[in-house]
Parts: structure tokens; sequence; C-alpha cells
């Protein structure tokens, strides 16, 4: 391929040619639409959010007690949003990572590890039990080091965090990659998942215990009284004794968490499957979902058909919080990726690609979810995942369903839940701060992670994020 210019205009031709749809979603058998709701209704238990928080929601609640009537609202698709567009790394972790949640909960932490293992796993029974046909892989992840000063970061937290460090050799003998320095192979804490189908999988094992599912049916307002509450949609009204908000980095229906979340839009390429010669070419037989260790970082993992998803490194916020389709596609982030793809595996040079999407991520100034109740403790609500929350949103809906129950639990005690961020500033401040942690953590990046006084400021005020 062509130098300098010309090559990012060739690359861009190419990332142009994919279809502009997520992959996981562009599925022949995706299932049929389900009805909206009309007309008024009441049940026990309202969710609204189709994705994974409110899914798992409905499921658990359907689980723990059979005879309360559950019903879910979608205001578009299920799975369509972050559920179905993400690269599908189904982590143990519940703190994004070991160092936020070492330094953010240092006294529960050992807890949140056992409690993330212990979600992790249940997930991967809950696909068994409703036999979900999602492509689940427990295949561990590899954290690769491509600068010199990272070998030594994950030599630490290799040591630290019981994960196997591979060395230059060692590494490019599982990924065959000419930038790698060294790795880390976390061998339990992770799995690759379809994150469209499980959605869909979820949604069906929802229905079979019960639950009724609506979709395209925004709710446009909730109000409580002491009997319950009132979820206003376009064509009807909803009356419910407890809700569970599962919308993510969509707008709050609570409107006092608005400021505690920005979207911020993570882009994903998938290329054309792999020959067999190109496969042998980079080796991955363990099927590893793979990340770099800079604080811009990419990961990328193979789908079941050997083709490459390849996202990351380029997190863009748009002024005003907002979340607006117009937003999923960024050519120039696209031929940034193909450009670092193949900077990563020469051996893929020229493949093509047949996806390319982004989507929103709902970012809290602590990088992990937050819980809670709203009308007075009738409504509960987990947010604020900040790209990871395939799998801690099964967490966070247990959360809500307990904190809905009122009662004091091992997890409505911990001080995670309790907890909660500090809000982002009103605009024009949160566009600026967004934008000056983004250039700083680039600049980090190419000063061997040294983080400047901007950087060493937030990292003071308990709002610092190394990777
Ligand atoms: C590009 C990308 C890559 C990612 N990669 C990973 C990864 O590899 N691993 C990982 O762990 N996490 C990843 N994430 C994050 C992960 O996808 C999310 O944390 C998770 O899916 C959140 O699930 P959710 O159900 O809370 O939100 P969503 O899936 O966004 O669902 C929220 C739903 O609520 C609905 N909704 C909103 N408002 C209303 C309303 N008023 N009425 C009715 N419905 C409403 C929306 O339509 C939507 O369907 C990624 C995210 C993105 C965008």
């Amino acid at each position: 391929m062509p130098e300098g210019g010309s090559r990012r205009e060739e690359l861009t031709r190419l990332v142009m040619a994919a279809d502009p749809v997520p992959f996981w979603l562009d599925q022949p058998d995706a299932p049929a639409p389900r009805e909206p709701l009309r007309g008024d209704l009441s049940c026990d238990l309202a969710v609204i959010g189709g994705g994974f928080s409110g899914l798992w929601a409905a499921l658990l609640a359907k689980e723990a007690n059979p005879g309360r009537s559950v019903l879910l609202i979608e205001g578009n698709r299920v799975g369509w949003a972050a559920s179905g567009r993400n690269g599908g790394f189904c982590e143990a972790s519940l703190t994004h990572g070991t160092d936020n949640g070492r330094q953010r909960f240092p006294a529960e932490f050992g807890t949140l590890e056992q409690l993330g293992a212990e979600n992790l796993d249940a997930i991967e029974a809950a696909i068994g039990r409703y036999g979900i046909d999602c492509d689940f892989e427990r295949t561990g992840s590899l954290a690769v080091a491509t600068e010199d000063y990272q070998v030594a970061l994950l030599q630490s937290a290799a040591e630290a965090d019981r994960t196997t460090f591979l060395d230059r050799d060692a590494v490019r003998a599982e990924v065959n990659s000419p930038t790698y320095l060294a790795g880390s192979w976390d061998k339990h804490g992770s799995a690759c998942v379809q994150p469209a189908r499980l959605a869909w999988g979820l949604a069906a094992a929802c229905e079979r215990l019960g639950v009724r599912i609506a979709e395209r049916t925004p709710a446009t307002g909730l109000a409580s009284d002491a009997d319950g509450v009132t979820v206003r949609t376009r064509r009807g009204v909803l009356r419910a004794r407890r809700v569970v908000l599962g919308t993510n980095a969509f707008p709050s229906l609570v409107r006092r968490l608005r400021p505690y979340i920005v979207p911020v839009y993570d882009y994903v390429l998938v290329t054309e499957p792999l020959s067999p010669a190109q496969l042998a070419a980079i080796g991955w037989r363990n099927r590893q979902g793979v990340s770099d260790t800079g604080n811009q970082f990419h990961y990328y993992r193979l789908t079941a058909d050997n083709r490459v998803l390849w996202g990351g490194y380029d997190a863009i916020y748009h002024f005003g919080h907002a979340v607006c389709a117009a937003y999923d596609q960024r050519p120039a982030t696209f031929a940034l990726l193909a450009d670092h793809l193949f900077t990563t595996f020469p051996q893929l040079e020229g493949i093509g690609f047949s996806h390319r999407w982004g989507g929103a991520i709902d970012t809290c100034t602590r990088f992990c979810a937050f819980f809670g109740t709203a009308h007075r403790g009738r409504i509960a609500y987990a947010l604020g995942y900040t790209g990871l929350g395939v799998a801690a949103t099964r967490f966070g809906a247990r959360v809500m369903l307990e904190l809905l129950s009122g009662e004091r639990t091992e997890l409505t005690q911990l001080e995670m839940v309790r907890s909660r961020p500090i809000p982002f500033p009103p605009e024009p401040l949160a566009y600026l701060g967004v934008q000056a942690t983004r250039w700083s953590l680039a600049r980090a990046d190419r000063r061997s992670g040294r983080r400047n006084l901007w950087l060493r400021s937030l990292d003071a005020a308990g709002l610092g994020f190394g990777s």
C-alpha cells in the first residue's frame, strides 16, 4: 500500500467499502421485531431498556420470583445499542480493571474480585442453562506491550494479579505481531462472546419465563405516588410497583443523574474472514481477546468465523452529551484503526473490511458503575460502566433488584454500591475537560507513559484513568 497521504486515502477507501452497521447485529437470523406497547397496563416490575442491564434484571427477577409480573420496554430494538455493538470481551472485572478497582475500593477490592469471578461463572452457567447460542469462548485475555516502558508494567501487573507473564518470544508464539515486546495472559478472568446473540438469547429466555417484552416503546417520563410508579410511553401508560432503569448512555429519565455520565463514542472495524494461511501467519490458536497497554488502547479478537474485530483507541466525545445515530460513523477514525491493524499484523496487509460502526459508552468519572434509587426507593438504576459492561451489567442488575427489595444485603452494603462518582461540570467545561484529558493521555503514550500536570491533578482528585 502507498505511503503518506495517499496511503490514508487508500485506507479510507478500504474501510468505507465496509457495511456501516455492527457485524454482530447484521445476522440473517436476527429476531423479528416485537410489538410495541399499546394502551394502559400494569405490572409488578417494569424494566426500561433492552440491553444487558435490563435483560439481566428481568431474567433474575423472574428466576427469583416466578409469580412476579415483569414487563420490559425497549425504545428501539433489544440489543441494538451498546449491548449489540461492543467488542464482546466478557470480563470478570466489575471495576474496569484491577488498578482502578484497587485504587478506588482498597478495603473491599478482594470481595469485588470474588464477586466478579462469580458473576462471570454465573453468566456462563446461564448461557448453558438457557441454551443461548452466542459463541461464548472462555479464552482469557492477553495484554500486550508495544513500547519498552510497558514491559515492566505488565511484569509487575502479572506478579500482583496472578496472570502469566510472557516474554517477547512467548507472546509472539501466542499471537504473532512484530510490534509485541511482552504480554500478560489472564487465563480465567475473561471470555469472548457474540454480544448481540447473547442479548437476543437473554430476551428469549426472559420470554420463556413469562416476561413480556415490548420493542419500539420509548419511555417518555416517570412519576410516582404511594402505590407505585407511572411510566409514560407514546401510546399508553404503564403502572408498576417498582422500576429498573437500564438506559445506559441515553439521557436518564431521572434528570438529576444526567451530569454523572458523558456519552463517549468508540469505534470498531471487522475484517473479512481470514484465510487459513492468514490465520496461520498470526497463530492465535488460543483465540484470546487482546488489548494493548497504552492509555489509548486497541482491543481486538477473532469472531467465530475468524474475522478480526479491531476497535478502540480513538474515543470521541461530542459537545452537549448527545447520543445520535450520525456519530456512529467516523471515516477518519476507521482509517486510523485500519492503519494500526496493518501495523500490528502486516501479514494482513490488503485484507478487506466487512463492517464498521461506533457506539456510545456511558462514561463516569470513576470509570466503573454506580448504583442507586430514586422516587423513594421505587426506581433503581445502574450506570457508568465506561466501556466494560458486557459482564458487569449482570452484577449491576442484581444490585438494582436488591436495592428495590429495600433489604440490607452483601451487595447493597458494598462501598462501591453506596458511593457515587463526582459529576461532570456543565458545558463547555465538560467538553474542554474531556478534550484536555484525551490530548494529555495521547501525549503520555508518546512520552513513555509520563503524565503531565493535568493528568496528575486528575489523579490527585481521584479522577485519573491510567488505561
Ligand atoms: C463500541 C463499544 C465497544 C464496547 N466493548 C466492550 C467490551 O468489549 N467489553 C465490555 O465489557 N464492554 C464493552 N462495551 C460496553 C458495553 O457494551 C456496555 O457497558 C453494556 O452493553 C451496557 O449495557 P446496557 O444494557 O446498560 O446499555 P445498552 O446496551 O446501551 O442498552 C440501553 C437500552 O436502553 C434503551 N433506552 C434508553 N432510553 C430509553 C427510554 N427512555 N425508553 C426505553 N428504552 C430506552 C436503549 O434503546 C438501549 O437499548 C463497549 C461499548 C461500545 C459502545
